[in-house]
């Protein structure tokens, strides 16, 4: 099969379909997304080495006898040990020995076919077709910010960035029914927010005034420094990008107004996948471009454009 790898240089393989372990299924992938942290891979986030991409959505081809054979899924990235503490009290997301579909010692979704434990598995209801189903993974992620930072109907709540993840965010965020203002570069992504009842700002003309919470997902820590200067006393910032640098923090800035700084990863599927099958969150706008798998080198370039929102790869064989 004909996948995307990353050896220092992504590059286009042909290689063995891979086989399912003790407990895995197979997964014939429909479509995948390239998200920032591919990007971040592309600059050697955790040395990564494989088969890129995480965020897919597709059917399960094997094994034959697999309760889960013909039913179209997506799957949760993190592959823990199983038998550590932390993966015994349900956090195999954190498991020191954990594998991350595409991220970290796993090959990802960027292929025809991926391998995956079948407890990492959801169904994807019949309603949800696959080019909203293939968003579950970050919308699951924009859902892990209020599970971090309760969002009560009071707060007034900053989002920095209006690249794909930090739209997903103030969507969900503006669900909970507080004011939420969203800060960036592009007047035509900041346009995709308003309908929901989101406040958009140029992060330039930003109004004065402190915020309950800050959300940093802009990817830069530019962004991070506005989130700092706009969170107030005792407030939150909560931290999705994921730098691949080093980046000066003067800890003065969170010791003396005491700010709580939050990271924030992946989030939940079954949340996710009900927003999606409810009608709530409809994420076709964040869709800038498909590209067939066999162009992946061409979908990573334009996923690399400024102003590009999603980017999707068909990664069915003869496509
Ligand atoms: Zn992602
Ligand atoms: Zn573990």
């Amino acid at each position: 099969m004909l996948a995307l790898y990353f050896d220092g240089q992504p590059a286009l393989k042909d290689l063995p379909r891979p086989a399912p372990g003790d407990g895995e299924v197979l997964v014939r992938v429909h479509l995948a997304g390239i998200c920032g942290t591919d990007l971040a891979v592309l600059k050697g986030y955790h040395n990564f080495r494989g088969i890129m991409g995480h965020e897919f959505v597709g059917e399960v081809a094997g094994p034959a006898d697999s309760p889960w054979l013909g039913q179209r899924v997506v799957g949760e990235i993190n592959i823990g040990c199983e038998t550590c503490e932390r993966c015994r009290a349900g956090l195999a997301r954190h498991c020191r020995q954990r594998r991350v579909l595409g991220l970290l010692n796993h090959d990802g979704a960027f292929a025809p076919y991926l391998t995956l434990p079948a407890a990492n598995l959801h169904a994807v209801p019949p309603e949800v077709p696959d080019v909203w189903a293939v968003f579950t993974e970050p919308l699951a992620a924009a859902l892990r910010v209020p599970e971090l930072a309760p969002v009560s109907p009071a707060a007034r709540v900053l989002v920095v960035g209006d690249g794909s993840l930090g739209l997903q965010i103030a969507w969900v965020l503006a669900l909970s029914g507080a004011e939420i203002h969203l800060a960036g570069h592009h007047p035509e992504h900041l346009a995709l927010a308003r309908p929901r009842g989101v406040a958009t700002f140029l992060a330039a003309d930003l109004p004065a005034g402190d915020y309950d919470i800050v959300v940093e997902a802009s990817g830069s820590p530019s962004g991070l420094e506005l989130a700092l200067t706009r969170v107030r006393p005792l407030g939150t910032v909560v931290l999705k990008s994921t730098y691949t640098n080093r980046y000066p923090l003067e800890p003065s800035a969170l010791v003396v107004p005491e700010v709580r700084l939050v990271g924030s990863r992946c989030g939940p599927f079954a949340g996710a996948l009900r927003l999606l099958k409810d009608g709530r969150i409809d994420p076709r706008p964040l869709i800038s471009r498909t590209f067939p798998l066999a162009r992946g080198l061409e979908a990573l370039d334009w996923a690399r454009r400024p102003g590009v929102l999603k980017v999707h790869l068909d990664c069915r064989e003869g496509n």
